[in-house]
């Protein structure tokens, strides 16, 4: 499916050079990209440390070869297991003056998601990057250690250009985004937020999907709300059936039931109207009809009778996504515990989530237990007061919905770049998932944008990454780093110093 082109504006003989300069290099972009997916950087649990010294040295030695002066900030591991106090990396590399200029930072999570090898292609190997078809596979091609590849090549040619520039290029590299950014972005941004607010930050997480093939601008993500509850039952033998107070059941009454949950609601920030205007720039709604109607490369799962539900964008969400109960095969158990995933927009708060729970929880006749610091609207109510708590509620991890305004100067010079480099008009677009983004937000530090080279089967086997995309990323942050930090700083975005 091709995409409508637009007259873009001219670029400076300065600009051209550097553009061309990606193109000379491209073997070398790839060459990079696989270095790092080759180096196994995993991480699976939070509670459990993870050494990634090997692709922090890496990225290391590589920022200091382009002249970068480089530092480490590490997050003690917390946890009380032989690996407390061990180092969880954050790297921060940069060129230029760190007081007094603009600041644009690069950013990116160096860890990735488990594979199982098997379920890859053959020919194909999580750890062993192969190209076929101009893509290039590998766990983290995508997901994102393309992204960060395209970030370092732009840095590196704007470090070996001789162009003086007014500002500084900072590149952040953190160790834990997949299990939820605790040592890397919330650290940071929390504990040494004056390093890393800088006047504008590009996280490069993959933002180019079917149907928008070249990358979207990410503006704003939905937070999370990841909750544990533990429900409380009688047990008994398993001859004598208790459908009231079996805890699997009780259970199976909660999630069958979960249509009268009302979850909070709120205007989203972008409506489904403007997502639907910016891929209409780019395409004919004959081309979208035909590409939703049409299978696409991925073979399709035949147990999905959900579709896509483009509806999830817009509201609150929630997913049963853990569940475990029972010890022997004779006996009703006491005790049932689930897990769910609820994913709010920004402006819903973590008791707008517990007082709908609340709700939906005496509808039910039950009594939950909140954890402590949070108000319980059940409290006092008739109906469940004299119960004993049936369901107790603990916060696995909680983060709030954030949203960049599109009017803001840093996202606008993106977009222009972006224009520039890939002629196709810029879409924003508001996420379901969270990345790192979040945490900086949440902290206060403006201007997080999310924009990455276009790739697919993030989190799954025969991860790629499109290599056009990556080489055109490439251009678009170097374009966006010249412009910012080298050119009339005019153009720039106002940026607080370091
Ligand atoms: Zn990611």
């Amino acid at each position: 499916m091709s995409e409508k082109r637009i007259d873009a504006g001219e670029l400076s003989e300065r600009e051209r050079e550097l553009i061309e300069r990606v193109d000379a290099k491209k073997e070398e972009l790839i060459d990079l990209l696989s270095q790092l997916i080759s180096i196994d950087s995993r991480t699976v649990d939070p509670s459990k440390y993870t050494n990634l010294e090997e692709i922090f040295m890496h990225v290391k030695h590589f920022m200091e070869s382009c002249g970068a002066t480089t530092q480490f900030i590490n997050c003690p591991h917390d946890r009380d297991d032989p690996d407390k106090g061990k180092p969880w990396y954050n790297l921060l590399g940069w060129i230029g003056k760190r007081e007094g200029g603009h600041i644009l930072q690069f950013n990116g999570h160096l860890d990735v998601v488990p594979f199982e090898e098997s379920k890859w292609k053959d020919g194909l190997h999580p750890l062993k990057p192969v190209i076929m078809n101009d893509r290039l596979y590998g766990r983290g091609a995508a997901d994102m250690k393309g992204g960060l590849a395209s970030q370092m090549m732009a840095f590196k040619i704007l470090a070996e250009s001789d162009i003086k520039m007014h500002g500084c290029l900072q590149m952040w590299f953190v160790p834990d985004e997949e299990i939820n950014g605790d040592h890397g972005a919330q650290f940071m941004a929390k504990e040494h937020k004056e390093m890393v607010n800088a006047g504008g930050t590009i996280i490069s997480e993959p933002t180019g999907q079917p149907p928008v093939i070249s990358p979207a601008i990410i503006l704003g993500e939905k937070g999370h709300k990841w909750l544990r509850f533990t429900m409380h039952g009688s047990s008994g033998h398993g001859s004598m059936p208790k459908p009231k107070s079996n805890a699997i059941q009780k259970v199976t009454r909660f999630i069958s039931s979960i249509k009268k949950l009302k979850l909070p609601k709120v205007k989203p920030p972008l409506t489904i109207w403007n997502m639907l205007k910016g891929v209409l720039s780019r395409f004919t709604l004959r081309q979208l009809i035909k590409a939703a109607r049409s299978p696409g490369d991925d073979e399709p799962d035949p147990y999905n009778e959900d579709g896509i539900g483009i509806g999830n964008f817009f509201k609150t969400t929630i997913s049963f996504t853990g569940i475990k109960a029972g010890k022997k095969v004779n006996v009703i158990p006491d005790t049932c515990e689930f897990c769910v995933d609820i994913r709010v927009l920004p402006g819903v708060t973590t008791q707008d989530v517990f007082d709908s729970l609340a709700r939906y929880c005496t509808k039910l006749g039950y009594r939950l237990e909140l954890p402590e610091g949070y108000d319980n609207i059940q409290e006092g109510n008739r109906k469940v007061r004299d119960r004993p708590v049936d369901i107790e509620l603990e916060i696995i991890s909680c983060t709030n919905g954030t949203f960049v305004e599109p009017d803001r100067s840093f996202t606008k010079l993106l977009a222009k770049a972006f224009e520039d480099v890939y002629r196709v008009r810029a879409v924003y677009f508001f996420a379901p998932g969270s990345t790192d983004a979040v945490h900086m937000r949440e902290q206060g530090i403006q201007d997080v944008v999310v924009f990455g080279p276009t790739g697919s089967r993030t989190h799954d086997s025969n991860e790629y990454v499109e290599i056009e995309h990556l080489v055109k990323t490439c251009k678009v942050y170097l374009l966006l780093a010249y412009r910012m930090l080298c050119k009339d700083t005019r153009n720039a975005p106002d940026s607080p110093s370091l």
